[in-house]
């Protein structure tokens, strides 16, 4: 693993509070209702996991893995789904699990393509929210913690695929210009 500079932001105990805390917010939302947690890959599994197993719903659980197509359509913020869901969601109450909200473009699209199978809900939770880096409008239903305009891994977070395994969050310092968000 690459040797870069980094500093903790969120600590592995803040983050399990938190979690605690959305899942108490989330149960009392669906009123008892069945809810299919709708993971984004790779990213989100290590959150979905523990959100998970704190919410005193009847819960299923399924997995998307999208990326983006690149410059050309960024604008667009049209996503490539690499892995879809294995059943129909029509009919069911979706809530889509995801690790960060950056440009809002990932949610925009995968919210209005799921939107189109005719779910009866359709509502997401992300654990970190950076909003000042918005592109289109977003807001999050549930959101674990809004922070800075920095490049952040661990907690399922990735950089080239490594640091995914880190129990907190941690702000990466490279050198100018290394960092590329990846899916
Ligand atoms: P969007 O810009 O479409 O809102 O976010 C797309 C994806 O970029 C996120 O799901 C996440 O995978 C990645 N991303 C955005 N910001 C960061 C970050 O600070 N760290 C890491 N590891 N990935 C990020």
């Amino acid at each position: 693993m690459k040797n870069i500079n980094r500093e903790e932001l969120l600590s592995a105990a803040e983050i399990a509070r938190r979690v605690k805390e959305l899942a108490a917010e989330i149960t009392a939302a669906y009123g008892g209702r069945r809810v299919l947690l709708v993971c984004v890959l790779k990213g989100a599994v290590v959150f979905a996991s523990d959100l998970m197993r704190y919410l005193d719903l009847p819960v299923e659980i399924d997995f998307m893995a999208v990326s983006s197509y690149g410059s050309e359509t960024a604008t667009s913020g049209a996503v490539r789904i690499l892995k879809d869901l294995d059943s129909s969601i029509q009919g069911k109450e979706l809530l889509i699990v995801e690790d960060i909200v950056d440009t809002g473009l990932t949610l925009d699209y995968l919210c209005k393509n799921l939107l189109s199978r005719k779910p009866a809900s359709l509502k997401v939770v992300t654990l970190l929210d950076k909003p000042a880096r918005r592109k289109v409008e977003f807001i999050p239903d549930f959101c674990g913690f809004e922070i800075p305009d920095y490049f952040v891994v661990g907690y399922g977070l990735d950089y080239n695929q490594d640091y995914r395994q880190l129990p907190g969050i941690h702000i990466l310092h490279p050198e100018k210009g290394e960092l590329q968000p990846e899916g």
